[in-house]
């Protein structure tokens, strides 16, 4: 059997006001999902253990099999790989924005308007700079979004952001924030500063102050990370494997974890996203040469930080609405979160998320509904780093240990 895992980003939640005190998964109608539940395995996971709040990246991680614990330092190695950034483990890798910052560094607006043109043309001044042995690598991506890779020398991930995160506060110097990340630190803050130099006196920036608008003068780093030496899906569990995601966190994930990324223009990564290509998409690549595809919906933990329960119902019927296209298919379903995002929390929590998995001849453990609660009846209890045993078992791709 194929395998198919679903991740409805912080889909899980807790019991709401605003909906007669039900979660958005039990309130939703969701037709196709509780069509199997009954003929499926059921229960609740820990993205990553009981209790821990689990970051996107950390949980996908997890889920793919490796130990967050061991393989993370920060979200930037998997912010540059989902831009599509070449990387090398070792390669420190940093989110970036655009910002506007005034004559005493003091940032004026944290995205430079939300900058729509030019970053390409801005970028090109400063890409490959090389500064005492370390080249900087710069890529844009949407808007004033772009990441940062440092290599070469003997770098350091642990270094402060300059990002102050607020505006009118002034442009951070980068700290150490150990004694090996010295070196890092000083050559980081003297690339920032060519930066500034290079990108204040840029052609594109004083077209922007002649219309009118912030330049875009300045590179914010934050979120700094070296980049992990994964053992590809495909080396570990002898499989192959691609993905359906439209955010560039957990793109970036996959791609690091060697797997091929679908380009789905129509996945936006939000609530507009394109509920039904996804899984069709998804469908077409496991019935062209891939074992297990993984899709990311994000948009309900974009209505789980918006606080928006009712928008977050929504959102799961279209979910529902774009599975109904593995019917008739032959695949091991894996459906799940990749942590619990509350509406009435606004961020995530560390609650275990209720799973499924469903496939021709396993167990039906005739479960009603697939919710938070109704979950509990079933016979699982896991964390996010057994689904690749479960889903290799299950789908009949498991080599025995021992004789
Ligand atoms: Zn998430
Ligand atoms: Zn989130």
């Amino acid at each position: 059997m194929k395998i198919l895992i679903v991740i409805g980003d912080g889909m899980a939640d807790r019991s709401a006001d605003e909906l007669g005190g039900k979660t958005p998964l039990q309130y939703a109608k969701m037709e196709f999902v509780n069509s199997v539940v009954k003929d499926s395995m059921v229960g609740l996971m820990d993205p990553i253990a009981p209790g821990i709040r689990p970051g996107s990246d950390t949980s996908h991680l997890s889920i793919l099999g490796y130990d967050p614990f061991e393989v993370y330092t920060g979200r930037g190695p998997f912010e540059a790989a989902g831009l599509g950034m070449e990387l090398k483990p070792g390669d420190i890798a940093f989110r970036c924005n655009f910002a506007t910052a005034d004559d005493k560094l003091i940032v004026k607006d944290r995205r430079a308007g939300r900058i729509k043109e030019g970053t390409q043309e801005l970028v090109k001044e400063i890409n490959g700079m090389e500064i005492e042995g370390v080249k900087f690598f710069v890529k844009p991506g949407v808007e004033h979004r772009a990441a940062l890779v440092m290599r070469g020398g003997n770098l350091s991930p642990y270094v402060s952001d300059a990002d102050p995160h607020k505006v009118g506060e002034k442009v951070k110097e980068v700290k150490p924030l150990r004694k090996d990340a010295e070196f890092t630190a000083k050559v980081l803050n003297e690339f920032l500063k060519r930066a500034r130099e290079i990108l204040s006196e840029h052609p594109i920036n004083k077209e922007r102050i002649s219309r009118g608008l912030p330049p875009a003068n300045i590179l914010l780093p934050r979120g700094a990370g070296v980049v992990p030496e994964l053992k590809s899906v495909e080396e570990r569990y002898g499989i192959k494997a691609a993905s359906v995601v439209g955010i560039p966190l957990v793109k970036g994930i996959c791609r690091l974890a060697g797997m091929y990324c679908a380009d789905l223009p129509t996945a936006t990564g939000s609530y507009d996203t394109d509920y039904e290509g996804k899984i069709k998409k998804a469908v077409e690549l496991l019935k062209n040469g891939y074992d297990l595809v993984l899709v990311n919906y994000k948009a309900p933990d974009l209505a789980g930080h918006d606080g928006d329960a009712e928008k977050k119902v929504w959102v799961l019927e279209n979910i529902d609405r774009g599975l109904r296209h593995i019917e008739g298919e032959d695949i091991l379903f894996i459906f799940t979160a990749d942590h619990t995002t509350p509406c009435n929390f606004k961020d995530h929590t560390g609650d275990p998320v209720p799973i499924l998995i469903h496939g021709e001849g396993l167990r039906k453990e005739g479960v009603e509904k697939f919710d938070e609660i109704s979950v509990i009846k079933g016979s699982m209890r896991i964390r996010g780093r057994d689904i690749m045993n479960l889903a290799l078992n299950y789908a009949g791709y498991a080599e025995m240990f021992g004789a």
